[in-house]
C-alpha cells in the first residue's frame, strides 16, 4: 500500500482518557477511532490487525472440525426468557422492542442463540458431538468501559459451542477447544497462561473451566502462580495456603481502646504499634437467596483480603453484594470501628479458617472512635463458625506446602468452560440415544475476545517509541521508507516496491514528500516488524539498503536483489 493512497493519520497528543499504552498507541498510530464511550470505529490499520487474528483463530478451529456460522447480531427476547437470562442479565444487557412491541436485545453472547438451533435441527446421537463457532460483534453495556478495545462496549468476539452425549465427550471436546486455544495464542506470539477460573454458581463441581491469560501490568485479573509448580488459577479461584502466621497467644482481657479517626486496619495498627495480622477485618454483606436477605459478617485476620466467591458459596445464596454505608447503620455498627461483639443476633458471624480461634486480636468496637484489644474468639464469641474465606495472594504456599506463589496481572483473552446441562435443560432440548431414548446433551463454551487480543498485544509488546509488532498480528510486515528526490531513484524505489509486492510481502511503501525524521517516526509508531530504508546518497554509492528490525533494532545491510529472500528469512 502506498500511503500517498492510503487512508492512515498518526497523532502526537493523546485524549486524556486514554491510560494505558495500548488505548494510547492505538489511537496515535490510526488503527482506531472513537465514536462513543466504548464504541470505536476500526481504521484500515486496525482491521488489519484484527482480520489476522481472526484468520488465524479459523484456521485452528476449522482443524479440529468446529463449523463455523454467523448468528443473529439481534437476538428475540423469548430465546432469553426459556433462560432466566432476560432478567438476570441486568444492566449488561441491551434490549429494546421493535414496532410490533416484541422484546429484542443486541446479542451479549449467545448460549440461547446456538442452543435454538441446534435443538430444531440435531435429534440424534449419531450427529453428535458437534461444534460451532462464529466471529461476531457482541455489544454488552459495561458499567466501566475502558482501555480502548480491551473494555469496549461493542467488540468483536469469536465464540464457539460444543454439544456432547455424556461427560466423557465434553471433556475430550474441552481437551480440544484447549489445545487449540493454545495453538492461536502461540502463533499469535503473545506470552500467555492458561489458569484455573472459577465456574461460578451455576457450575458442578466437576466442571472445568481455564482463562487464557495474557501477561501483562494494566490487566484487570489477578493470577496466582507457580512456576515450580506449574500451578496458575485466577485469584478468586486459587486454593493456597497462608505461611506461617506469629498469632498473639497473650491472652488479656477484652479492653476498650480509644482510636480517634482511625478507621483502617493501617491505621488502627500503626496507632496501636501492631502487625496488621493481630487485627481482625469485619466485613458487612447482604446475603440475599430469592427475596430472603440476611446481613452477614465477615472476619479476616487483618492482612488479608475477601474472596467473594468463597463467601457466596459457603452461605449458598444467590446475590452476595456489600453493604451500603445506610445498610450498616441500619444494623447498629459503625462504619470503620465494627466488631463481632455484642452485635444484634440476626447477623451470621464466619470467621475465615486463617483465624486462630485461641489467639488475642483487636477488633472494632461498634461505637465510634472505639476498637478492643485482647479479643480471644473462644472465649469471648459464643459460635465460632469458621469457612476458607481469604484470597490467595503473592507469599502464600500451594496446597502440598513445597512452593511460594506469586502474584501477576493479566488480560482475559479467552475463556473455556463446561457449562453442562444448564442451557440444554432450560431450553429443554432432547437427543435420541443408542436405544431410542431421550437424553439432555451437555454442552461446552469457548470465547475470545478478538479485539481484546489486538490490545493485549500491543500492551505487551510497545516501547517508548511506539508499537513492536508480533509477527503475526502487525497490519504489514515491511515498512519501505524512501528519501529520494530524483526521478530517476523514484523509479527504483517503484521497482523495489513492485518486488516485494510480487512476492507476497506486506508492505507499506512510505512514498510521501515528506522528511525521514517523519517517516521514521510513523514507522516506529506503527511498529511493523522490519522497516527497509532507500536512502539516494547510499544507494547510488554502494547500492545498500537497510533492513531495521523493529524489536532489537539491528542493521542489515543488503543489495536489491537479496532484499526479498532476505525478508523472507526474517518473517519466518
Ligand atoms: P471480563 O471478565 O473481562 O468482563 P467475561 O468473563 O465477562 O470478561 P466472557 O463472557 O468469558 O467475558 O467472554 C469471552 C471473551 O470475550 C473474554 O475472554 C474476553 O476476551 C472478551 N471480552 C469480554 N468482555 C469484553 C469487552 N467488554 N471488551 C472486549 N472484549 C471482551
Ligand atoms: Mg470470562
Amino acid at each position: 500500500m502506498r500511503l500517498t493512497k492510503a487512508f492512515w493519520q498518526t497523532y502526537k497528543e493523546v485524549p486524556a482518557d486514554a491510560e494505558i499504552p495500548s488505548h494510547q498507541l492505538m489511537l496515535r498510530a490510526g488503527l482506531i477511532h472513537k465514536s462513543g464511550s466504548g464504541l470505536y470505529n476500526y481504521l484500515p490499520m486496525g482491521l488489519r490487525s484484527i482480520r489476522k487474528v481472526e484468520n488465524i483463530i479459523r484456521e485452528e478451529l476449522n482443524k479440529i472440525g468446529c463449523n463455523e456460522i454467523t448468528m443473529t447480531v439481534v437476538t428475540p427476547g423469548e430465546l432469553w426468557q426459556e433462560t432466566g437470562r432476560w432478567d438476570k442479565m441486568g444492566g449488561l444487557m441491551l434490549r429494546f422492542k421493535d414496532k410490533k412491541e416484541s422484546d429484542l436485545c443486541i446479542s451479549p453472547t449467545n448460549e440461547e442463540a446456538v442452543t435454538d438451533i441446534f435443538r430444531k435441527t440435531v435429534k440424534s446421537y449419531k450427529q453428535l458431538p458437534v461444534g460451532f463457532y462464529q466471529i461476531n460483534t457482541k455489544f454488552r453495556d459495561e458499567i466501566r468501559p475502558r482501555f480502548g478495545l480491551m473494555r469496549g462496549r461493542e467488540f468483536t468476539m469469536k465464540d464457539a459451542y460444543t454439544f456432547h452425549m455424556d461427560k466423557a465427550s465434553l471433556d475430550v471436546g474441552y481437551q480440544e477447544m484447549y489445545d487449540a486455544y493454545t495453538a492461536i495464542f502461540t502463533r499469535l506470539g503473545l506470552e500467555f497462561i492458561p489458569v484455573e477460573a472459577d465456574g461460578g454458581a451455576m457450575a458442578s463441581a466437576d466442571s472445568k473451566t481455564h482463562e487464557f491469560q495474557v501477561v501483562a501490568n494494566a490487566g484487570e485479573d489477578l493470577i496466582i502462580y507457580s512456576q515450580e509448580a506449574k500451578y496458575a488459577a485466577n485469584s478468586e479461584k486459587a486454593q493456597t495456603i497462608r505461611a506461617k502466621t506469629e498469632y498473639d497467644f497473650q491472652i488479656s482481657p477484652l479492653t476498650e481502646v480509644s482510636t480517634p479517626n482511625k478507621t483502617t486496619i493501617e491505621e488502627v495498627c500503626s496507632f496501636l504499634n501492631k502487625p496488621h495480622y493481630t487485627s481482625l477485618k469485619s466485613l458487612v454483606y447482604v446475603a440475599t437467596t430469592g427475596n430472603v436477605s440476611k446481613n452477614v459478617l465477615a472476619l479476616l485476620l487483618g492482612d488479608d483480603s475477601l474472596n467473594e466467591i468463597k463467601l457466596q458459596a459457603y452461605l449458598k445464596c444467590d446475590h452476595l453484594i456489600a453493604a451500603t454505608e445506610d445498610q450498616i447503620k441500619a444494623s447498629k455498627l459503625w462504619k470503620g470501628y465494627i466488631g463481632p461483639v455484642g452485635i444484634t443476633e440476626d447477623i451470621t458471624i464466619v470467621f475465615d479458617k486463617s483465624i486462630n480461634l485461641e489467639a488475642s486480636y483487636i477488633i472494632g468496637g461498634n461505637k465510634k472512635d472505639s476498637h478492643m484489644s485482647g479479643f480471644n474468639p473462644k472465649r469471648d464469641m459464643k459460635n465460632t463458625n469458621q469457612a476458607d474465606l481469604r484470597l490467595a495472594k503473592a507469599g502464600d504456599l500451594t496446597l502440598d506446602g513445597k512452593y511460594t506463589v506469586v502474584e501477576k496481572r493479566g488480560i482475559e483473552v479467552g475463556h473455556v468452560f463446561q457449562l453442562g446441562d444448564k442451557y440444554t435443560k432450560d431450553m429443554k432440548v432432547g437427543i435420541l440415544d443408542q436405544n431410542g431414548k431421550l437424553v439432555t446433551p451437555l454442552m461446552g463454551c469457548y470465547g475470545i475476545g478478538v479485539t481484546r487480543v489486538v490490545a493485549a498485544a500491543i500492551e505487551q509488546n510497545h516501547d517508548e517509541n511506539g508499537i513492536v509488532w508480533p509477527k503475526a498480528l502487525a497490519p504489514y510486515q515491511v515498512y519501505f521508507a524512501t528519501i529520494v528526490k530524483s526521478e530517476e531513484f523514484v523509479k527504483i524505489a517503484d521497482e523495489i516496491y513492485k518486488e516485494m509486492s510480487d512476492a507476497n510481502l506486506e508492505v507499506i511503501y512510505d512514498d510521501r514528500n515528506v522528511g525521514p525524521g517523519n517517516k521514521f517516526k510513523d514507522s516506529d509508531l506503527l511498529g511493523l516488524p522490519f522497516r527497509v530504508v532507500m536512502g539516494e546518497r547510499d544507494y547510488a554509492a554502494s547500492g545498500d539498503l537497510e533492513v531495521i528490525d523493529r524489536k532489537s533494532g539491528s542493521v542489515t545491510k543488503v543489495k536489491k536483489e537479496e532484499l526479498v529472500s532476505t525478508l523472507k528469512n526474517l518473517l519466518k
